[in-house]
């Protein structure tokens, strides 16, 4: 056995959010293993990069938001935003969890049937969506979510010209007093386009509007924003219920719950501020609850929440390549880690972690990728101990988006793991290959031949 080095004991201060005389709270001690599965191993098997997901976090995120809203209303129903991390393993947790699909386009939706959800349980928002996908919508009985009058149009000739009359929400939007206001998606109910559009659908008779939609915005920190758009969505179905004596079968919530990353520029944590999914669950039922429904006719609320459940269940790991000093005297560390395939870090300062034991001194360090883009910058400034060249970190929080939105550039993307509940990591997703980056390239015959 290796004898270790004797280190001087040292008295490490634990501060809560602000900063003391001693720095920021320490957010850097070593993580050596996720969910028991070490990080140094999985980085020698599977190569670093390397996206790794905790099982246990993800059922215990959904477990747990279920339980905030089935304790405060009687009729709840989750469907997973694909958006927000569409690999098909993280999808099927949600899914044996009891989760419906939700989709914003023809290949999230595709993904869904591939997925085994049932048409019907497949939720089909976004503003693109072509004929021949409402067409196969209304062959499997999906909930369609129109966004715009066009749609409506296209939907309602489609409709009369299959003589079927197809499940359809409107979405929604609304002021809830955050600003700048989402009002790009769907009809928006001050200025009475949202009932311009039930009336419309009414009118026709040619659809069936079962439920009322809207997605106020993402990383939303204010539970009372939800709390005025629940009022606002009952408001519409309490009208809907008097005016056509049609009941509205559900109102969707949408998602945008803030998970518990850090905005650039936030003085405090995301762990210290943003709000419970319960404190959001307690604003939205009671608003529901509270709007005026006669008891029989209380909606079904659904919930599309994405990046507060899978967030904290993803970590990146990579690989220390360099370091060295900036012309103005800044300690440099350069990751194997780029914004490529961290997208978020335009938004977070995400919590980054060595994954080995280290001394007691700690520096300020921008942390770069490999990319040659002088934008390839991971932290602008964390404070860590020093790490050599073939050193492991961890970063935090990076389950929500990064994936979806990876960019292929300059190197092939990690692959993907899952670390079950015994501790054992799992495939999700292969690395790239060359291969699989070229696989649609062409190159026309009479570029074939170069002169070397
Ligand atoms: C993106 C999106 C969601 C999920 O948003 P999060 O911020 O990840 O919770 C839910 N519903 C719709 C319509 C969306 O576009």
């Amino acid at each position: 056995m290796e004898k270790k080095l004797y280190e001087r004991p040292i008295i490490r201060p634990l501060n809560t959010g602000l900063m003391n005389k001693y720095g920021n709270r320490t957010e850097y001690m070593p993580v050596t293993h996720i969910e028991g599965a070490s990080v140094k191993e999985m980085l020698k098997k599977y190569g670093s990069p390397l996206f790794v997901f905790s099982e246990r976090q993800i059922r215990e995120n959904i477990r747990s938001a279920k339980r905030a809203f089935e304790t405060r209303y009687p009729k709840v129903q989750f469907a997973w935003s694909y958006k927000t991390n569409y690999l098909n393993g993280i999808c099927s947790i949600f899914h044996q969890e009891g989760s419906w699909a939700e989709v914003v386009s023809r290949m999230e939706y595709d993904k869904a049937l591939h997925n085994g959800v049932s048409g019907d349980k497949i939720l089909f928002n976004g503003p693109d969506k072509t004929d021949a996908d409402l067409r196969e919508a209304i062959k499997n009985n999906s909930p369609i979510h129109i966004d715009h009058l066009d749609e409506l149009y296209r939907l309602t000739e489609i409709a009369t010209e299959l003589n079927v009359k197809p499940r359809v929400a409107i979405r929604v939007n609304m002021d809830v007093g955050v600003y700048p206001m989402w009002d790009r998606f769907g009809f928006n109910y001050e200025s009475g386009q949202a009932w311009d559009a039930i009336n419309k659908i009414m009118a026709t008779g040619k659809l069936n509007l079962i439920g009322l939609h809207t997605h106020i915005g993402t990383y939303m920190l204010s539970p009372n924003a939800y709390g005025v758009a629940g009022y606002k969505m009952a408001d519409l179905a309490i009208g809907i219920q008097q005016k056509f004596n049609t009941t509205i079968q559900y109102i969707d919530m949408g998602g945008g719950f803030a998970s518990k990353n850090t905005l650039k520029g936030s003085y405090l944590k995301g762990t210290d501020i943003v709000p419970e999914v319960a404190e959001y669950a307690e604003a939205i039922c009671t608003s529901l609850l509270n709007a005026g429904f006669r008891n029989n006719d209380l909606p079904t609320l659904f919930l599309e929440t994405g990046r507060a459940l899978i967030d904290d269940a993803g970590f990146l790991l990579g690989t220390v390549i360099a370091n060295k000093r900036l012309s103005d005297g800044r300690k440099a560390t350069i990751l194997d880690i780029g914004v490529n395939i961290l997208f978020t870090s335009f938004w977070y300062d995400h919590k980054i972690s060595p994954a080995q034991e280290f001394g007691s001194h700690t520096e300020d360090t921008v942390l770069y990728g490999p990319l040659c883009m002088n934008i390839d910058v991971v932290r602008e400034n964390v404070t860590l101990p020093p790490m050599n060249a073939g050193d492991n970190i961890v970063i935090h929080h990076v389950g929500a988006y990064d994936i979806t939105q990876s960019m292929q550039f300059i190197s092939l993307r990690p692959a993907v793991v899952i670390v079950d509940k015994m501790a054992n990591p799992h495939l999700l997703k292969r690395s790239e290959t060359l291969e699989d980056m070229q696989r649609n390239e062409l190159v026309p015959e009479h570029l074939k031949h170069n002169k070397n």
